[in-house]
Formats: structure tokens, C-alpha cells, sequence
């Protein structure tokens, strides 16, 4: 059976624009029969999701999204079907948290050595109260003037490699495999793109060295994903017997051009995954 599912969103609790039941009602609007929550860092957002998926009938699986260091480019990873009142992964998060206070607080500080005049109160005002990030800075900054647009905040100060950024600690793939395994979770490496040019053995090689640490899919879809992209990490899955998935990486209207349920291949994708993830969670409980 086909059907609209999107496994890959950010609500306000991290850097979205719309809150947890937002989401659901403007996913339910859009028709979409399943969604995940996947905040950076935090699955604060997801009991209220979960709830007002009760409302309004439509399914929603929990889910996070974690940074994580590899030798390539960016890696992230999704974590669906997560116990979210798991004290370890609590603890696990809320360290994650604590890294990023003491980064946020750096990136204040470059800023400043910029002659870039915002407080970290104009940031947090940004961030609403929740967890702050560099899309916040972005918004002072915009807001203050020093900036054009969001997009010009990160290419002269916030990106890699730009005067103001700051890196920060990662858990290493093997930890952040644990972690979603740990809490009863199914780890998906998201977005592959963003590992960079890998020749197709080399990412082949990785994916199965994750796969060997617990690696349970790859989210295959995504909005920057090229035709031949899509076909080349559909195969990988395939071939290795792991789950098929995507997403839009909605984070509101921030971003142009992406809505839910927006991808690359979306009609593609099978609401069956959703099936088959429940039948995995249940599995792991049993063991
Ligand atoms: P942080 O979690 O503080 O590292 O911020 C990550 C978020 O910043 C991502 O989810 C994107 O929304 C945004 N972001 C990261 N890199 C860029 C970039 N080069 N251009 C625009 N936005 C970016
Ligand atoms: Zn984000
Ligand atoms: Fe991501
Ligand atoms: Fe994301």
C-alpha cells in the first residue's frame, strides 16, 4: 500500500517554526498518514506529538536526531521508535544539551570579537525557550541587522569554516548506535548526501561497518538527493537487507521550497516501513 509518510521533522523544541502539534495538525491537513519527530538532541517534543496524533488519527513515532562524528563529512542520525522515558537516553541527551550551552556560548563570543552586538537573551528570545542553536544566531543576527538572510548569517559567519563557527563534541557512530538501541530504538543513518563525495565502495564499506554496529536503515529519500543518489543508497539498502526510508527535514518555513511530506521519491515510499518498524520495536522488547 502506498501512502504519505514523512520520518524526518523539526518542531520548535529544536529549530523548527511550528510546535509539536503544529506539525501534526499541518501533517494531517496535508493528508499524510504517518509522521516521526526527529528534533536535534531532544525528544522533548515528542509526548505532544504523540498526543495530538491521538487527536487528530494520525500515526506518529517517536524519533530523534543525533550528530555524530565520522571521517567523513556530516553525519547524522535518525533514531526511530525510541523509548522517550528512557533515563539513559535522558541522561544521554541532556549531555548533548550541556555540550551545546557551552558551544552556543563560544559562538557568542566569537561573534563579539566580530563587533557583532547581539546578547545571548536576543538568542535565546529566538530559540523561544527551547533548545538554542546556530539557526537562532542566525535570526538575531538577521534580526539586528548584521545580516541579509539566514542563508548569509552562515555563509559569512555561522558555517564551517566561517569566522564564528564552533565545533563541538560528537558521539562516535558506535555510541550513537547504542544509544538508539539502547533505549529500544531503530537507527537510520540519515540524509547520506551529506557524508560527502564517497566512491561507492567506500560509502558501501561504511554503511556496512554501521550496519555492523546496528544500523537498521537509511533514510533514502530526502529533498537533496539527486535521481541517482536516491537509486544508488536504495541499493545499498536493499543489497544489505536494511530499511527504506525518508523524509522532508521540515524545520518550518525557514527553509523555502520544503514542506511535509516534501521529498524526493515520496510516493515512493511504503507505508509499510511503518509496519515493519513497529514489528521491530515489538520484536526488541521481547528479547
Ligand atoms: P546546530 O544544531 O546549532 O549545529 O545547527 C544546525 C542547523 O543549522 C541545521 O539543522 C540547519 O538548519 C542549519 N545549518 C547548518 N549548516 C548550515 C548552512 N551551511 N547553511 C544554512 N543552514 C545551515
Ligand atoms: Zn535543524
Ligand atoms: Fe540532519
Ligand atoms: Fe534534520
Amino acid at each position: 500500500m502506498g501512502g504519505y509518510i514523512d520520518l524526518h521533522i523539526h518542531t520548535t523544541v529544536s529549530d523548527g517554526t511550528l510546535s509539536p502539534s503544529e506539525v501534526v495538525r499541518h501533517a494531517k491537513e496535508k493528508g499524510l498518514k504517518a509522521i516521526a519527530i526527529t528534533d536535534h538532541d531532544t525528544v522533548e517534543g515528542n509526548r505532544e506529538a504523540l498526543e495530538e496524533g491521538k487527536k487528530v488519527g494520525l500515526d506518529v513515532l517517536t524519533g530523534v536526531e543525533i550528530s555524530v562524528g565520522c571521517p567523513y563529512g556530516t553525519m547524522h542520525l535518525l533514531g526511530y521508535c525510541i523509548d522517550i522515558d528512557s533515563s539513559f537516553l535522558k541522561e544521554r541527551l541532556e549531555f548533548l544539551q550541556k555540550v551545546r550551552s557551552e558551544r552556543n556560548l563560544k559562538i557568542l563570543d566569537k561573534l563579539k570579537g566580530l563587533g557583532i552586538g547581539i546578547d545571548f537573551s536576543d538568542v535565546l528570545q529566538m530559540a523561544g525557550g527551547e533548545q538554542v542553536g546556530r539557526p537562532h544566531f542566525a535570526k538575531a543576527m538577521l534580526k539586528k541587522g548584521y545580516a541579509n538572510t539566514n542563508q548569509d548569517a552562515f555563509d559569512r559567519f555561522l558555517k564551517k569554516g566561517a569566522p564564528a563557527y564552533v565545533d563541538r563534541f560528537r558521539f562516535e557512530p558506535q555510541e550513537a548506535i547504542g544509544i538508539i538501541l539502547k533505549c529500544g530504538g531503530i537507527p537510520v543513518l540519515a540524509h547520506p548526501f551529506t557524508l560527502g563525495d564517497l566512491k561507492p565502495k567506500e560509502l558501501e564499506d561504511f554503511v556496512v561497518e554501521l550496519i555492523s554496529l546496528g544500523l537498521k536503515g537509511i533514510e533514502v529519500f530526502y529533498p537533496e538527493h539527486t535521481d541517482r543518489q536516491i537509486a544508488g543508497y536504495r541499493y545499498l539498502a536493499e543489497k544489505h537487507g536494511i530499511l527504506i526510508t525518508g523524509g522532508s527535514d521540515f524545520h518550518g518555513y525557514g527553509k523555502p521550497n520544503v514542506d511535509i511530506g516534501i521529498y524526493n521519491g515520496n510516493k515512493d515510499i511504503s507505508l509499510s516501513v511503518i509496519e515493519t518498524m513497529k514489528k521491530m520495536q515489538e520484536e526488541g522488547k521481547r528479547n
